[in-house]
């Protein structure tokens, strides 16, 4: 007998009908003996729906009222959930975040969750019944309601998990696991069956959207095994799992792109101490997050240098006057943008060990004639920056490159050059 979650993503709860599966299968698993927690999304689209209403409204919503429509779609799906249970003839009873108490900070729309108290959650199982809990949503502490950001319920699966020491968090979605690479771009793209955290945490950050990024940090640091599963069928997903777990034997596990930055060139700024601390010192102040940040001294000219850096292109938009207004206040001679650019990135532990692997990618990109505009690397992550329209053929040619539609363990890994 094991204690199991299981979350119901949008997809999962999107009709009554589905409704009724998930019902059906929580169902199955008291049968075999588990206690059961299920974690559910919002239907499909409701919150966007939602979300669409308050701006009907309101161009900038108050982000406390708008925590409080988003949450509804959670309390509906919840409702509907120990519902669909009990008309099967079990028992079930539904819990919001505040009736939990999933305690959250009072960051509106995007709020962290600070502590779950397990003891409702308990309560309810002794009874005998099926919790439901209300994904994406907490209380904080003068009892307003929180969401967690879009996606929220993975982080809510996994911390609920994390809070009563479940066995395992099952998230079941609409996809049937994790990736080598987008199947959509690459048809060749093979179901992993595990990866570490830490390989998740930057696949996810790189724009593989399985799982929110919080959700993963949330199980790395408290080892919940998570396992991302298709909730049409009953095949094995993909676990989720700590380094020390048996991995596949693959130096890189997954190829991800990112087309969501745009690039901004700032030419000929001064080449003195202080500049770039004053430029990105600027743009934090303004809240612009960036992601690569290049430098690099104009060999020819006198004292000069340009810094290249990319960021959300939402914020672009809203950013560009600031980052004009930046330039002008350092004297750069000139500033360019570029959205149309792709992050192309490998990820895999094995790099860790393996020499050569960069050089690898950089070739392999160059046999298809596609240039690098910009390169940033991380201990298990090789991200190359190229124009977009060659985002799916380079996303092909490394997956071909380092050979990720082959079935792991059958072989040893490539050798690769030290
Ligand atoms: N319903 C929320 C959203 O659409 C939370 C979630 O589905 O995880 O973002
Ligand atoms: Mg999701």
């Amino acid at each position: 007998m094991a204690l199991v979650v299981q979350k119901f993503g949008g997809t999962s709860v999107g009709s009554i009908d589905r409704i009724r599966n998930v019902a059906k299968r929580c169902l199955a698993a008291q049968k075999r003996g588990d206690d059961v927690v299920v974690i559910v999304s919002a239907m499909s689209g409701e919150t966007n729906r939602l979300l669409g209403l308050a701006h009907q409204v309101a161009p900038v919503p108050n982000a406390r009222e708008m925590d409080a429509i988003a949450s509804t779609g959670e309390q509906v799906a919840a409702a509907l959930t120990a519902m669909a249970i009990q008309a099967e003839g079990g028992r079930a009873r539904s819990l919001l975040g505040h009736q939990v108490r999933i305690m959250t900070d009072n960051a509106f729309t995007k709020a962290r969750i600070k502590a779950i108290d397990a003891s409702k959650i308990f309560e309810t199982l002794k009874n005998g019944e099926i919790a439901v809990v209300a994904g994406f949503q907490g209380v904080d502490e003068n009892g307003n309601i929180t969401t967690l950001g879009r996606g929220g319920s993975d982080t809510s699966a996994v911390a609920v998990a994390a809070a009563i020491n479940a066995s395992a968090c099952e998230i079941y979605t609409d996809v049937d696991g994790v990736y080598t690479t987008d199947p959509n771009v690459c048809p060749t793209a093979r179901k992993i069956s595990r990866i570490s955290y830490e390989e998740m945490l930057e696949l996810a950050s790189l724009g593989a959207k399985v799982l929110q990024i919080r959700s993963v940090e949330i199980a790395m640091k408290y080892q919940v095994p998570v396992h991302v599963r298709s909730s049409f069928s009953d095949a094995e997903g993909t676990w989720v799992v700590g380094e020390e777990s048996a991995l596949e034997d693959v130096v890189v596990a997954g190829v991800a792109y990112d087309k969501s930055e745009a690039r901004v060139h700032f030419v000929g700024l001064e080449d003195k101490p202080g500049v770039v601390a004053e430029l990105f010192g600027q743009i934090a102040q303004r809240n612009i997050s960036v992601d690569m940040i290049i430098q690099n001294v104009t060999a020819s000219s006198n004292q000069r240098a340009d810094v290249t850096f990319t960021l959300a292109k939402t914020d672009l938009a809203r950013a560009k006057p600031e980052i004009e207004e930046i330039a002008r206040s350092l004297g750069t001679q000139t500033v360019r943008y570029d959205e149309d650019i792709a992050k192309v990135s490998i990820v895999g532990l094995g790099m860790r060990s393996h020499a050569g692997i960069a050089a690898r990618m950089f070739r392999i990109l160059a046999d298809e004639g596609i240039n690098i505009q910009a390169i940033s690397t991380s201990e298990i992550k090789v991200s190359c920056l190229v124009a977009a329209k060659y985002t799916e053929l380079a996303v092909r040619a490394l997956h071909e490159g380092f050979d990720l539609a082959k079935v792991p363990g059958s072989n040893a890994p490539p050798a690769i050059a030290k």
